[in-house]
């Protein structure tokens, strides 16, 4: 797509030095990507306000930035007015909405009014405040893609009734709303669109294949795999995707980001992978391929490398280390059953 021309109003909240000149809001703070943000965020000096419903979030991701001068956080539904006060926010990474398919066709509701509703309060806030907005979009926006790999210029085969399409269309409306507001009200506005990120504080029994394969390892259980298992996906380790998404905020660019490693892998290489990490030879157990589930998943990642010289750096093997030995502590903390099933969604 054609980028928008640059607003008038970009204040320069984040400068590729990483200075922040006012304070940064994050939404959806307390969630996995959110929550590795916020630290970062943090560590870079940046004043930091954190705003969570909690749906799926937990504070305990939060829990190192607990009583940091620079950091506050509000329990707070993005759905509902925001506070006035945050229009001192000269930044706004608007990550809010849950993210697993487990957890979202649960809630399909609350997932399109968060993406809708959320994305129109931020902007709202935005306009009056003059921040620029970073908007967490997805993958999903390709729906189950004909293209491969997917580039930001694919418009997407998305079914817009289908049990994805709270999500797929709420993060598709999230962009609309971005571009109406960068055109009819100049806020500056970046958009990412990301590609399966994983990594510690992922949630055992949130119903995501990292996380379902992770914990079922650990526990001696088979895999859950959904189909043959030879569908793809393309995995991103936080630290990389956090790393872009500071990036996008702070460059020129207004076009959609693909942020994700192009290196794909079937769901029956990940199994493999996270049973040679984790030494357990647990079986595979095969059930229905979920109803819209995308087949194949890929991204081009060629404006990332040229607008934010951007690539990931973390290997699967490296990132999965990570998760599992995070995985492994939080099973350690609370036993297996306080963990919901790892139903599939649908
Ligand atoms: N999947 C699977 N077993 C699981 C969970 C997921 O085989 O226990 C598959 C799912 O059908 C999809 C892929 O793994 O093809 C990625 O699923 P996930 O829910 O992690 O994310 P998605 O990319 O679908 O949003």
């Amino acid at each position: 797509m054609t980028a928008p021309a640059a607003a008038s109003s970009d204040t320069q909240a984040s400068g590729p030095s990483g200075r922040h000149d006012r304070p940064v809001l994050v939404t959806g703070a307390a969630g996995f990507l959110g929550s590795h943000l916020c630290d970062r965020l943090v560590e870079s000096g940046a004043v930091v306000i954190g705003l969570d419903n909690l749906s799926t979030g937990h504070l305990t991701h939060l829990a190192g930035l607990r009583g940091h001068a620079r950091f506050h956080f509000e329990r707070h539904d993005v759905t509902e007015p925001l506070p006035q006060a945050l229009r001192e926010a000269g930044a706004v990474y608007n990550l809010a909405c849950p993210a697993s398919p487990a957890y979202y066709q649960r809630h399909p509701i609350d997932t399109l009014l968060a993406s809708t509703l959320g994305s129109w309060r931020v902007l709202e806030l935005a306009t009056a405040g003059r921040a620029r907005v970073l908007q967490a979009s997805t993958s999903e926006v390709y729906g189950d893609p004909e293209q491969h790999p997917q580039h930001e210029d694919y418009w997407g085969h998305v079914n817009p009734i289908g049990p994805r399409s709270c999500y797929d269309e709420g993060k598709r409306s999230a962009e609309a709303m971005c571009y109406a507001y960068a055109r009819e009200r100049g806020v500056p506005v970046r958009v990412a669109r990301l590609f399966n990120c994983y990594g510690p504080r992922l949630m055992p029994g949130d119903g995501r294949v990292v996380s379902n394969f992770v914990e079922q390892a650990l526990s001696g259980r088979p895999f859950t795999v959904y189909g043959d298992g030879r569908q793809t996906r393309s995995f991103c380790y936080v630290s990389d995707t956090v790393r872009a998404l500071l990036a996008l905020m702070a460059c020129d660019w207004e076009g959609p980001v693909n942020i994700g490693n192009p290196r794909e892998h079937t769901v029956l290489e990940l199994a493999a992978v996270v049973r040679t990490l984790t030494r357990c030879h647990v079986p595979m157990h095969f059930s229905p391929m979920p109803v819209d589930d995308p087949v194949r998943r890929r991204p081009d990642i060629e404006t990332a490398r040229r607008v934010l010289g951007w690539q990931p750096q973390v290997s699967l093997a490296q990132g999965l280390m990570q998760t599992i030995a995070f995985f492994r502590e939080s099973l350690a903390r609370q036993p297996m059953a306080e963990h919901s099933a790892a139903a599939p969604p649908a």
